[in-house]
């Protein structure tokens, strides 16, 4: 018996060409050479050394590696939040950071951070069409027809007058995902948004985030300590060193989809898992030798 109301409402979502068209599809990201150095004058952090990463368009990106190994540092220069100190990063071969360029966030990159952001005191629907109407990029009743189709396809049309204090925390991630998408971004960072949730929930998680991206196939670098979820999310597990930052190792997860939990026993993802395990472990045994402090 399920006790859980949110997730009864859940209906399968469908999918329609034009959201999931290869042709179409933009977004890739290309981070070359990025090293960037925190208080270059004082401390003199180095986060990120000689980062190199390529991302294709709509591909799902899964980054592990120790705490303190510059995840969240990459994560922020792609976002815009925060300048580079060497090297350039590339959206669709358009320049996004380089030395000396402005950080710009911009509504084509979008970040879902760990701890939610929706206002609790709006509705679900209320919370979805913030931010493009108080931008006035739409108007009140675009942005509700907008919100309205993509929480039907995504089974949460019924909870559209709902307050998040309602709802588990895995039903709000994925309505701040749908808030994330109204932009129609073209990339979506994601900072270990499904850390700390029990078990239950994490895989009701994963399970949304799996059918949101079959749906709308955007391109994701999402930042997580959890290999196994790496894996079972991910078209590449990228493996990034004890700080100075940089890519270790990349493992392409050739796993079919749609994905469902069955796969997380079979001989193929195992043997995935395997791969990557030493690596992180090595690098995390790094990590804590050198006394990183847990800043994730
Ligand atoms: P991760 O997300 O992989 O845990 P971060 O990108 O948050 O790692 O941090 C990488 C390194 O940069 C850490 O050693 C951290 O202490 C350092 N760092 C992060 N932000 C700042 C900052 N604003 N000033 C100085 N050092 C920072
Ligand atoms: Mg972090």
């Amino acid at each position: 018996m399920r006790n859980n109301g949110d997730e009864e409402v859940i209906k399968k979502a469908t999918i329609t060409k034009s959201d999931n068209n290869d042709m179409t599809r933009k977004g890739a990201l290309s981070v070359r050479n990025v090293t960037k150095i925190y208080d270059p004058e004082g401390v003199h952090v180095v986060a990120l050394e000689n980062c190199s990463l390529d991302i294709k368009a709509g591909e799902f990106v899964a980054v592990v590696g120790p705490s303190g190994c510059g995840k969240t540092t990459l994560l922020n220069i792609i976002a815009g939040f925060d300048s580079l100190t060497h090297g350039e990063i590339y959206l669709d071969n358009e320049l996004l950071a380089a030395p000396g360029v402005k950080p710009k966030p911009g509504p084509d990159r979008v970040v879902v951070f760990q701890h939610g952001a929706l206002f609790p005191w709006k509705t679900v629907l209320d919370n979805v069409i913030y931010g493009p109407v108080i931008q006035k990029k739409m108007s009140r009743s675009e942005a509700i027809e907008i919100a309205r189709d993509k929480l039907s396809r995504l089974g949460l049309k019924e909870i559209e007058n709902v307050y998040p204090g309602q709802l588990s925390s895995g039903m709000q991630r994925r309505v701040e995902i749908v808030r994330a998408l109204i932009n129609n971004p073209l990339v979506l960072l994601l900072d270990e948004p499904f850390r700390g949730m029990d078990s239950v929930t994490k895989s009701a998680s994963h399970e949304a985030l799996l059918e949101l991206y079959d749906i709308f196939h955007k391109t994701i670098y999402f930042i997580t300590h959890d290999l196994e979820e790496a894996i079972f999310l991910s078209d590449t597990v990228v493996v990034m060193t004890t700080r100075p930052g940089k890519i270790r190792m990349t493992i392409e997860v050739d796993l079919p989809r749609p994905r469902d939990y069955r796969m997380l026993s079979t001989p193929k993802f195992l043997e995935l898992k395997e791969m990557a395990k030493d690596a992180v472990h090595e690098e995390a045994l790094k990590a804590f030798q050198r006394g990183e402090r847990e800043l994730a």
